[in-house]
């Protein structure tokens, strides 16, 4: 290779565009239109990149020093004048004040940034509208994901995506590369009408989460009120004894294990139920239903919230002994066994249990904690398909089978004992163990190798049922074609 083909680039940008000519994004001259904390953050991250910024202000006296000394300020006519590409920084509102520029507008690409402070506030899209009343001008739509605070503090700190959409593919290209040549990943969204997905963006509210959020407000509530009647409205009615301060701490903490423990559950009981609908039909072509659907998207906030409860249950327990109520409790029973003048209160099995109990407990939340932090995307990129599989899947299950041990150290043998069924009501904690069960025993029986063996092939593409062609010699000595299930 000569020295002169060593100094050229390996690719450049005709060779990854197409024929097109593309001036490099860095180097070019952008403005901006507003000067409040958008334009502001906006014109700082530009200069930062290389750019040259001109920013357009109403009143451009009053406003320069707010910005970087490389910008230049100045009317917003000017700015028109000045450059081809034009990031839009006001609110929708006053996108009409803008109106007198329509004639230096022509032929200019207008990057409008703007949100709504309600998803689908407005019958057609903020882009779109700006469209509407710049024909003569190309609109991109983009930007509006990121705030002035990343765009201060740099790419690397927040959202990293930037999604983009117009109805012109070149201007599109264009801002893709400045969102690039900033530190930012553009994410083509198509043409205009997906603006308005591009502004309910930063609008939604934890789209993901709703469903396990409810899911975990709904049997925190249900646990807790069982716990309540047994563990408060039992007593007052049968004793007559006021027990109303354990309901901020000892209720809690009794009800944050039995939701983590449950949601952990039915985090592997859709999995389960879907290996089932693959063994039933014999395929695994068909579509399950929605809601396992759904169930099965969710697993990953599930498992965090899971996790959740069980932090908080940990950070409960510990602070247990520091309680004024627990203090009097541990006194009246050193005085009760005083006056009796008991000496040895050592009982063995009451030992080990909790000794086995807590370390258990202990061991159930480190798994977890090791699940909630491989499903952080960051994380779970830097593993390849076999490791986060078996975190997820091998690990996580193995958490299940601990949090059971956990929680049948902690029962032992109340489930036995006539006392403990408060109005009839068996022990919290064998409630608990229905679902995380029925998943481990499941589980136990798709290992067996028979039920291994077809849920693999089905998984890797074999079908019950589906007939192939065959061929027979008949009696005669003649050929006879047929059908015959693949599976026989
Ligand atoms: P802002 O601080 O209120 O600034 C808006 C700018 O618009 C003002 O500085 C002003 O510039 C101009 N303006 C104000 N009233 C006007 C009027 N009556 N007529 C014409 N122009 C007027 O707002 P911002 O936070 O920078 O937001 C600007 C745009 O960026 C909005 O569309 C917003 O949705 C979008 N955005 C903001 C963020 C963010 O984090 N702030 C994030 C994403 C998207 P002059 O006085 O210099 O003309």
């Amino acid at each position: 290779m000569s020295r002169g083909d060593m100094a050229k680039p390996l690719l450049d940008h005709r060779s990854m565009e197409g024929d097109r000519s593309i001036t490099p994004a860095a180097g070019r001259t952008i403005g901006v239109l507003g000067s409040g904390d958008f334009a502001r953050s906006l014109a700082i991250r530009l200069v930062c990149s290389g750019f040259k910024v001109v920013v357009g202000s109403r009143n451009p006296k009053r406003k320069a020093g707010l910005f970087p000394s490389a910008a230049e300020v100045t009317f917003q006519a000017d700015v028109v004048k000045k450059t081809d590409i034009i990031f839009v920084a006001v609110f929708r509102e006053h996108y009409s004040t803008l109106c007198d520029l329509a004639d230096v507008l022509v032929g200019k690409i207008l990057v409008d940034v703007s949100n709504n402070t309600e998803i689908n506030h407005h019958k057609e899209s903020n882009a779109e509208y700006l469209a509407s009343l710049f024909p003569a001008c190309t609109v991109v739509k983009g930007f509006n994901v990121i705030s002035a605070w990343t765009l201060q503090s740099g790419a690397r700190d927040g959202n990293k995506q930037v999604p983009i959409c117009s109805n012109n593919q070149e201007a599109k290209r264009t801002v893709a590369e400045i969102a690039q040549v900033m530190g930012f990943t553009p994410v083509d969204m198509g043409c205009m009408s997906s603006a308005c997905e591009i502004e309910n963006i930063p609008l939604r509210l934890l789209p993901a989460w709703k469903i396990p959020i409810f899911l975990a407000l709904g049997l925190f509530l249900c646990f807790f009120t069982y716990n309540l009647i047994r563990q408060v409205i039992h007593p007052y009615i049968r004793e007559q004894k006021n027990k109303l301060y354990k309901i901020p701490i000892e209720v809690v903490n009794t009800t944050l294990p039995c939701v983590a423990y449950v949601m952990l559950s039915l985090v592997y009981l859709p999995g389960v139920l879907a290996a089932c609908s693959q063994l039933y039909y014999g395929t695994k072509y068909r579509r399950f239903p929605d809601w396992l659907d759904q169930w099965l998207q969710h697993r990953k906030q599930i498992g965090l919230l899971s996790f959740f409860c069980a932090a908080l249950h940990a950070v409960y327990s510990f602070c247990l002994p520091m309680r004024r109520s627990h203090r009097y409790q541990l006194i009246e029973t050193a005085v009760k066994q005083a006056v009796e003048k008991k000496m040895n209160i050592w009982v063995e099995e009451e030992v080990w249990r909790m000794e086995i109990y807590i370390s258990v407990g202990i061991i159930a939340l480190g798994l977890l904690s090791l699940l909630a932090i491989t499903s952080l995307p960051s994380i779970a990129n830097s593993l390849n398909w076999r490791e986060f599989s078996f975190i997820q899947s091998t690990l996580g299950f193995i958490a299940l089978v601990i949090s059971t041990l956990h929680t049948l150290t902690y029962g032992w043998s109340r489930a036995f004992d006539e006392n403990q069924y408060k109005f009839y009501l068996p022990p919290t904690y064998t409630l608990t163990l229905l679902v995380p069960c029925t998943v481990i025993l499941a589980k136990v029986i798709f290992n067996l190798p028979c039920i291994r063996h077809r849920l693999l092939r089905i998984r890797r593409g074999w079908e019950k049922g589906r007939y192939v062609k065959f061929v027979l010699p008949s009696a005669t000595g003649e050929y006879s074609s047929g059908e015959t299930s693949s599976n026989v």
